[in-house]
């Protein structure tokens, strides 16, 4: 069956689209201010590897807890900076993204949105990339053509999905209040806050539980986990589905 979208959204597919940004636009980093941006957890590794500093610190100094559409539990936010314009904390106005190579997903996406739909009728997740144009975005008045499949190449954004469809899977898990009553919170929703955003905290309470000796996990995925913080993320994401969700993604032993 043909999927239906609302009025006014039509999916890119293969079709081209012009768009360019660079210091030459007369609306360079104008887009970089006031802005509700969400932060994922692979984007909050990425930052905070590339700023040198600890997750914890990211949080204290960049993020922002709000509720979004989730309402079991909440989202991350990147905290704009406390000056007229509100800009992104990582905007230098004269040079753009001084983070560029580390932006966010939502940034890397833009001026492309990214749908994905799930439902079981589909078979597997079909992808689907509309074109954004706001009015204030002289971008798209370039001339430079893409197709959407160049465009995520360029934007490195193949991986970014990949590990946002992970973390889409867990968000899927929470927005079913798996709190077993706890609520808003309670010691669960912290566990799992820890696991997605936090994630030297989340190193700090394996070793400080022994939790990888629980599980039978291959001697290679357990150098990675101890070293890699990908793959810690991807452990914790599979411990989650399997204590909140009892999912067998990983392997008891005994
Ligand atoms: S408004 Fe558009 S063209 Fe201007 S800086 Fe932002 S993304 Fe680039
Ligand atoms: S991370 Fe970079 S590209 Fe994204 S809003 Fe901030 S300055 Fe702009």
């Amino acid at each position: 069956m043909e999927k239906k979208f609302p009025e006014g959204m039509t999916p890119l597919g293969d079709a081209p689209f012009r768009f360019a940004c660079h210091p030459g636009v007369a609306c360079f980093t104008r887009c970089c201010r006031k802005l509700d941006l969400f932060l994922y957890p692979y984007d909050i590794l990425r930052l905070k590897k590339r700023l040198n500093i600890g997750s914890e610190e990211f949080l204290n100094q960049y993020a922002g807890v709000v509720q979004g559409a989730n309402p079991f539990f909440p989202s991350v936010i990147m905290r704009m900076a406390e000056n007229a314009d509100h800009t992104c904390p990582f905007l230098d106005p004269a040079t753009g993204c001084t983070v560029y190579e580390d932006r966010p997903s939502s940034c890397r996406m833009y001026p492309l949105e990214r749908a994905v739909d799930r439902s079981p009728s589909q078979g597997r997740p079909t992808e689907y990339y509309f074109l954004t144009n706001h009015p204030y975005c002289l971008g798209h008045q370039e001339t430079k053509e893409w197709i959407v499949r160049d465009w995520l190449r360029d934007q490195q954004l193949v991986y970014y999905n990949a590990m946002d469809d992970l973390w889409a899977e867990m968000d899927t898990i929470f927005a079913g209040n798996p709190w077993q009553g706890e609520g808003a919170a309670g010691p669960r929703q912290l566990l799992a806050f820890m696991v997605c955003y936090n994630v030297d905290r989340f190193r700090q309470y394996v070793n400080d539980h022994n939790l990888l000796a629980r599980f039978t996990i291959d001697k290679a995925r357990k150098r990675a986990i101890a070293t890699d913080d990908e793959a810690l993320l991807k452990f914790g994401f599979d411990w989650l589905k399997y204590i909140l969700a009892a999912k067998p993604t990983l392997l008891p032993k005994g």
